[in-house]
């Protein structure tokens, strides 16, 4: 599963050199030119990192990345802010835009690339790893198996998909339409609805008895592991 990588540069012999580098490092990479651009792939393709330049026409960087902070779907997105030399970058740190990390014009695309591993590793360790645990809820990918506490879960292949997919953005909240991209594929024709059939088969395959549901309804928006679960 490869994560996404969204490049958000308006030079365009930049945004081609990151996208060429991502391509080879095995990320999928999206890109826009500008930060309405961006903010309208971001719904569509959720990507799991965005590299984000600081100086864009019309919306800026810093902008778009307030905006994102500021909704409950991307709030957690991992972003890189792009910064030029100097002046600028120094008041980029001085100043409270929620990215995650911040690279400085001209950086060397190994840096670049240690960092992105380096963010997707703090927020979203279940991108890389074969055994991911989330709460008393640990899925094993190299031998397709999930427990919950002592005991195992037993997932038909979309739900097991639909968990893997939850728990590598916890907190996020997917709608029925993206998780029907995410887990059976743009390509298929699904109606929305069985979303919720095959979630409510999640939910009562993991949770017995009295444990705690660590899937989050949210009204009119979708669903989301719940983030105080982990605790
Ligand atoms: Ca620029």
């Amino acid at each position: 599963m490869k994560p996404t990588v969204m490049i958000v540069e308006d030079e365009e012999a930049l945004s081609t050199l990151l996208q060429y580098n991502l391509d080879k490092e095995g990320y999928k990479v999206v890109t826009a030119a500008d930060g309405e651009e961006a903010a309208l792939l971001i719904r569509e393709v959720t990507p799991d990192l965005v590299l984000l330049d600081w100086m864009l026409p019309g919306l800026s960087g810093i902008e778009l990345c307030r905006r994102l902070r500021g909704r409950t779907e991307t709030r957690n997105l991992p972003i890189i802010m792009i910064t030029a030399r100097g002046e600028e970058a120094d008041r980029i740190r001085g100043l409270d835009t929620g990215a995650d990390d911040y690279v400085t014009k001209p950086f060397s695309m190994t840096e670049l690339l240690a960092r992105i591993r380096a963010v997707m590793r703090r927020i979203r360790p279940a991108l890389t790893e074969d055994l991911v645990t989330f709460g008393d809820i640990v899925i094993d990918r190299a031998a397709h198996r999930v427990r919950r506490g002592d005991r195992e879960v037993h997932l038909g292949p979309t739900e097991y998909r639909l968990l893997d997919h939850l728990i590598q953005h916890p907190g996020r909240v997917f709608s029925r339409e993206q998780l029907l991209d995410a887990v059976w594929g743009s390509d298929v024709y699904v109606e929305a609805r069985t979303v919720d059939v095959h979630v409510g088969r999640l939910r009562k395959a993991l949770n017995e008895k009295d444990e705690r549901d660590p899937i989050r309804t949210v009204r009119s928006a979708g669903y989301s592991l719940d983030e105080q679960f982990r605790n």
